[in-house]
């Protein structure tokens, strides 16, 4: 054989399709509909035109200028742009998600997207001798790098109402000994924990042993946990620009935690690559993050399109569940999730079916803009009606 045995253990994720043959409204890779700040667009086209030579210049490999940037975001913003407040320019958090210290720039560690920020995160904690602990549904990627890593993993089925079962996973942990995974809102379900929720879990689970919550979707209503960093030197916070910050093309993503551990995944990212995150995606990063204003305006819009379409759906007698993220998981009781997914992509539209046995039901709505949510639910409409329903 050519190939290592490692090979063996890979079974590479699969992205929402992004079909090439005709023009879709994609609404099934949970991307953001709004385009980046005009902010972002005039800081790239500006670098490119002030500092050409600069293209041809190894980047800053610690991105010193955006994890600033992220750090002064995070705390106008309190990690959850939907609820914020904006007054001018002003952007301000609201009582309730104020972090209770100031999140400083050696909290910050910064990747090409959270997809490697979280691979090094993988390498860094876990390891191939103990498993370690995540939900049975949640971001496939986690298995993904568990047999890149060849790290064994116990996965928790959800309860039966989907919510994760936060008590049978902190038992399995306190066995494994192996830390614990989880995105908070979880994906595909788009339910959240509340903060002292997972507060609860922090103050029985190991000091030792590491705790990764996945914020991903954190911005479009949920709790984030960046607060408890506070009272927990064992906690990982990992965020992206992908959903609330209008960048999936853009390829940034981040984790805040403790100096300590910011400089443990630093050092992965030096053994494998120095340079993860070009000098272009550095300058619109940080120029996002000079305008939480826009992405609040983005984020409140995106909310209130999901919780619109979520009432749509009830109303049509699906079974919804209560999203607090940019998408929507919901079934039918009269059309399976394949056909349901098969039929609005003949008029149109994508959304996103996965086949995994226990979900298959289900699909998956990435909110669009209210234009886009329009044009969706005719399709349902039409879609059910043909069915008789
Ligand atoms: C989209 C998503 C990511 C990956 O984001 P990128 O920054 O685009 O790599 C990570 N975690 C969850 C839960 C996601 O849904």
């Amino acid at each position: 054989m050519l190939t290592s045995n490692r090979m063996k253990g890979l079974h590479p994720y699969v992205p929402g399709e992004q079909p090439k043959d005709r023009i879709y409204i994609k609404l099934n890779a949970n991307e953001n509909p709004y385009a980046p700040s005009v902010k972002v667009q005039n800081a790239v086209t500006e670098f490119i035109k002030q500092h050409p030579e600069k293209m041809g210049l190894y980047p800053d490999p610690d991105s010193n200028e955006l994890h600033a940037a992220i750090a002064d975001m995070l705390n106008k913003t309190g990690g959850v742009l939907c609820r914020a407040k904006v007054d001018g320019d002003k952007v301000t958090p609201s009582d309730e998600d104020k972090i209770p210290f100031t999140v400083t720039p050696d909290m910050i560690y910064s990747g090409n997207g959270s997809d490697e920020v979280l691979s090094f995160v993988f390498y860094a904690f876990f390891d191939s001798s103990t498993k370690f602990v995540m939900p049975e549904f949640t971001y496939s990627f986690y298995p993904v790098y568990a047999g890149f890593y060849d790290i064994p993993m116990d996965n928790v089925p959800l309860k039966s109402d989907w919510s994760l079962d936060t008590q049978e996973m902190l038992k399995r942990a306190s066995a494994n000994k192996g830390g614990i995974i989880f995105a908070n809102p979880n994906a595909p379900t788009g339910l959240g924990l509340k903060r002292e929720e997972v507060r609860q879990m922090l103050l029985k689970a190991s000091k030792d042993e590491i705790f990764i919550v996945d914020e991903a979707y954190v911005d479009f209503g949920g709790e984030s946990c960046i607060p408890l960093l506070k009272e927990f030197d064992n906690l990982v916070i990992v965020r992206t620009f992908s959903k609330s910050l209008c960048g999936a093309g853009m390829r940034l993503g981040y984790i805040v935690a403790s100096p300590e551990l910011v400089n443990i995944v630093t050092t992965v990212k030096n053994s494998v690559n120095h340079f993860p995150i070009d000098a272009l995606a550095q300058v619109a990063g940080k120029a996002a993050c000079e305008d939480p204003a826009y992405y609040v305006e983005c984020s409140k819009k995106v909310a209130d399109e999901r919780d619109k379409f979520y009432n749509f759906l009830k109303e049509k007698g699906f079974y919804v569940l209560e999203s607090k993220t940019n998408f929507l998981f919901a079934k039918h009781p009269a059309i399976s999730g394949d056909d349901l997914y098969k039929k609005i992509k003949e008029e149109g539209l994508l959304i996103r079916h996965f086949s995994t046995p226990g979900i298959e039901e289900f699909v998956r709505i990435t909110i669009g803009t209210a234009e886009q949510m329009a044009s969706l639910k005719a399709a349902f409409e039409k879609v059910l009606k043909q069915a008789g329903l």
